[in-house]
């Protein structure tokens, strides 16, 4: 440290943080094809082929409660929120280490249970578990995992491809895990107040599967292969599609209209957005950890996506200097702003 000076990282957030620490690093090895910046690095692997490698961590009270997140489910979602910045890069997943630091409120059985989870995604998406580590923590779980995983040099696809005029396409729909999550904090409350009170989470399966248990696309990497489909520019949701919207604008240099009527939201997340006063499209742009899958396509191969029931065409980008618009269901054209960026204020990184 030098000096007095201190800069408060809520001030700084984590994608200014993450700069202000890397910025002095140059790259100087021939194999880094790509550094920092994407959902995975890009290293050399051989003439054709790179090696995709991403690592994401989740920490107790910060990215899950205990109290309604079952370990065999944790070790499953956090094998696929890894998963997902692989299949990102237009790159297929192989293998896994995953690292634990653990405190002694934690009997082995507990342990087990995760790691059955992991077991369960790594037999799903078909990685190995190949290392990790192991280590105390005084108090919480930690659970780091880093992906790795492969592609041709001429398929990896980075956030900074997209052209103006190309369709925006985003998989599956938008805001479920957000709205599982506050039916889980809702009924945490209640426990808290009366544990007497049995949960009441009925009806809300789908939303709760959302949250609980995600699913990383690998259908869709695989299905736009055989598609003949390359996306110009991709990006995993893990943070609300206003702020990967964002990244993929700002990396690309362009800017988008995306349009309200167009954003895939299932009914039972409607529902549940309304009970709870929020708006549903305010849900879909920034509820994340739906790990739904964000590109671009050349307008050329709209014929070959259309009509997909995994994949809805959003809107467009256009013009850097445009900027970022949502059209709402009057046309009446409402300024994006990078809301679901992510603060050290707010309660997740
Ligand atoms: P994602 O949300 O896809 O996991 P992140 O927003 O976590 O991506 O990270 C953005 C980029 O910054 C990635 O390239 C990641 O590897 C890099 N990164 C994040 N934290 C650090 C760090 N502490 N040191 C170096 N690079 C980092
Ligand atoms: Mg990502």
């Amino acid at each position: 440290m030098s000096g007095d000076k201190r800069t408060e990282l809520e001030k700084l957030g984590e994608f200014g943080l993450i700069h202000e620490l890397t910025k002095n690093f140059k790259n100087a090895r021939k194999s880094t094809i790509y550094g920092v910046g994407d959902d995975a690095a890009v290293i050399e692997k051989d003439k054709d082929n790179a090696m995709l490698v991403s690592t994401d961590t989740l920490v107790e009270g910060i990215h899950f409660n205990l109290m309604y997140t079952p370990l065999k489910h944790l070790g499953y979602k956090a094998v696929v929120v890894n998963l997902s910045d692989i299949y990102a890069m237009n790159g297929i997943a192989e293998q896994i280490t995953v690292s634990i630091a653990v405190s002694n409120r934690f009997p082995k059985e507990a342990l087990d249970e995760l790691y059955e989870g992991i077991h369960k995604a790594c037999e799903f998406y078909e990685v190995d578990l190949v290392g990790g580590d192991t280590t105390s923590s005084t108090s919480g779980l930690f659970i780091s995992i880093t992906a790795i995983g492969t592609a041709r040099k001429e398929d990896v696809v980075y956030r900074n491809g997209g052209k103006p005029n190309e369709l925006i396409v985003v998989t599956g729909d938008l805001g479920a895990a957000y709205m599982g999550l506050q039916i889980l904090e809702r009924e945490k409350e209640v426990f808290k107040a009366n544990p007497e009170i049995q949960p009441d989470l009925d009806g809300h399966d789908y939303i709760l599967e959302r949250q609980l248990k995600p699913e990383a696309r690998k259908d869709i990497i695989e299905f736009l292969k055989k598609l003949d489909v390359r996306p110009t520019s991709m990006i995993d949701i893990s943070d609300g599609l206003a702020s990967e919207l964002f990244h993929l604008c700002t990396q690309s240099k362009v800017g988008a209209h995306i349009f309200d009527e167009k954003l895939p939201i299932d009914p039972s997340v409607s529902t549940t957005a309304i009970d709870f006063n929020i708006s549903p499209t305010t849900v879909a742009l920034n509820g994340g950890e739906d790990y739904e899958l964000l590109f671009s396509i050349e307008q050329k191969d709209f014929d070959k996506i259309k009509g997909n029931p995994h994949m809805t065409v959003i809107g467009h980008f256009t013009d850097e200097d445009s900027g970022l618009y949502l059209i709402d269901k009057q046309g009446s054209a409402i300024q994006l702003s990078a809301q679901g960026w992510k603060h050290f204020s707010k309660h997740k990184m």
